[in-house]
This record gives C-alpha cells, structure tokens and sequence, in this order.
C-alpha cells in the first residue's frame, strides 16, 4: 500500500541480458520471443497505469508451446533472481527500490525478494518485465501467491501505479478491556473512486494486515506499560501523542503512528487503563 518509483529499467534490455547467457538452442527459443515479451510488456503499463490488469487475461495462453513457456519462467528462476547470473543485477537494483529496505505491500516487514504483481506461471511473458516485479517481503510473497485478477476490485494495489494519497487512511480503535488492545481497519479518502476502495479493502484483507498491525501493536503495548507506569500520570497522554505525532511525519499511515494516535485518543487507556494486565 506504499508507493515506489516506477523502475527505470527497460523490459527490452532485461529481457536480453537475461537470456544473454542461455544455452544455444534455449537462447534462440527465447530470442524468437523477444517480441512477444515487449509487447505484453507495453501491454502491462498501458493495463497498470490504468488500475485494469485483469483485461490482460489474454495473454495467459500467450505463448502456447509448452516449452517456450518453461524457458520464460526460467529466465526469473535461473537468470535473474539466482546470484551470479546474468540478470541479478537488475534483480537488485528493484529489490533496493523500497525505502528503508521496507516491503510496500505490508509497510512493516523486511524486502527479501521480488513479488511478481502478474504471476510468472499464468504470465510467463511478464515473468521477467521491470514493472511486473515488485519489492517485497516473503510472507507477502507467499501470502499472493499464484493468484491473479478477474476483476478490477480484486486487484491487489501495485505499489509503482497505485496511489492512495499522502492523508491518513488506516485508523485504529482501542479494545477498552484489559488488557488494551487495538484493532485497525481503513477509513476510505474522500478522493477514492468505488474500486479503489474495494482494492484497498482487498489488498487490507489479503495480506492480513489487521492481524499483522494488531500483533504488533500488541508487543509494542506490552513494553510501553512499562515505559508509562514509571510517567507521571499527567505525562502519560503528552508521551502518546508526542509518539504519534512524531512517527506520523514520517508516514501517517505506519501501524505505529495509527497505535499511538488511537491510545492518545482513549481516556479510558490514558487514565490507567494502560497498566492493566
Ligand atoms: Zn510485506
């Protein structure tokens, strides 16, 4: 959900350094491709820029020949993601796109690989094109699997396309029940269209991000009761939103800003609510 420079690298010139290494007879099946591979690769922009990948259902039978398509999906496997091979400079050059090395699907956890936005089985023309390739964490990785668009709503946002603004739209409320806790959901921006908000809903849903926030935030409250029962209680709520307004400079959607605004939000938590167990 957190936006990135689209890649400057072109979908020709990886495509090429990918293969450049392969074995003859796989180097002239993959050269015969190179075509197809721009093409569905302009496709792919034209299709993002415009929030409508699932209209590139087509090329999921593109190319037919069994073969063509394994040698594809190899050039990711074998040629680009594996050390020391053609490709993986490009491979590293996407994966550090993401500020503080910061998966934005999650916004939390570490980048440790590359999601393929269009999976590489169903779309082996798109498995080694720039913009098809995301920086992510592995559970996020895992999580999206091999799934694909039927329809724009089920798009899962594309974090060099996809912009859901700079104001705050992840929000969280406090369980007033000892011990505290928070549970955070998305409150959609005025400027988001019907299938924006159903894609944020989605991607929210999908990646688990209200489990991963509120298990966060829940190891995070567990320290704090011990940084706020050494406070003066009239200090207690100045700390919280100190946090919360700090870390919202930074992004006023990181779970933590969210965690810290909520509790500086609750009388219940400020007036001692905080040091129940
Ligand atoms: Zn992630």
């Amino acid at each position: 959900m957190w936006t990135l420079p689209v890649p400057e690298l072109s979908a020709r010139t990886v495509y090429l350094t990918c293969i450049s290494m392969s074995r003859p007879k796989a180097k002239t099946r993959l050269e015969a491709l190179e075509e197809e591979v721009v093409n569905a690769a302009d496709r792919f922009e034209t299709a993002a820029v415009a929030a409508a990948l699932h209209t590139l259902a087509d090329l999921k039978a593109k190319p037919t020949d069994k073969a063509d398509r394994a040698e594809l999906k190899k050039n990711y496997t074998q040629r680009m993601s594996r050390k020391g091979h053609p490709g993986r400079e490009e491979y590293d050059k996407l994966k550090a796109a993401a500020p503080l090395g910061r998966c934005p699907l999650c916004g939390h956890r570490d980048v440790e690989t590359l999601d393929h936005q269009l999976p590489k089985t169903a779309y082996p023309l798109l498995s080694v094109v720039p913009f098809n390739l995301v920086p992510a964490c592995r559970s996020c990785n895992t999580v999206k699997g091999e799934t694909a668009p039927a329809s724009a709503g089920e798009q899962t946002l594309h974090p060099y396309f996809d912009d859901v603004g700079k104001e705050q739209w992840l929000f969280a409320r406090v369980h007033e029940l000892a011990p505290a806790a928070v549970e955070f959901y998305v409150k959609p921006l005025a400027g988001w269209d019907t299938i924006l908000t159903t894609r944020v809903h989605g991607h929210f849903r999908i990646f688990g991000l209200a489990s991963l926030y509120g298990s966060q935030a829940a190891r995070e409250m567990s320290s704090l009761r011990y940084i706020l029962k050494r406070k003066a209680p009239s200090m207690v709520g100045d700390h919280l939103r100190d946090e919360a307004a700090g870390l919202a400079e930074e992004d006023p959607n990181l779970w933590r800003a969210v965690m810290y605004q909520a509790l500086a939000g609750s009388s219940w938590y400020i007036d001692g609510g905080f040091a129940l167990e």
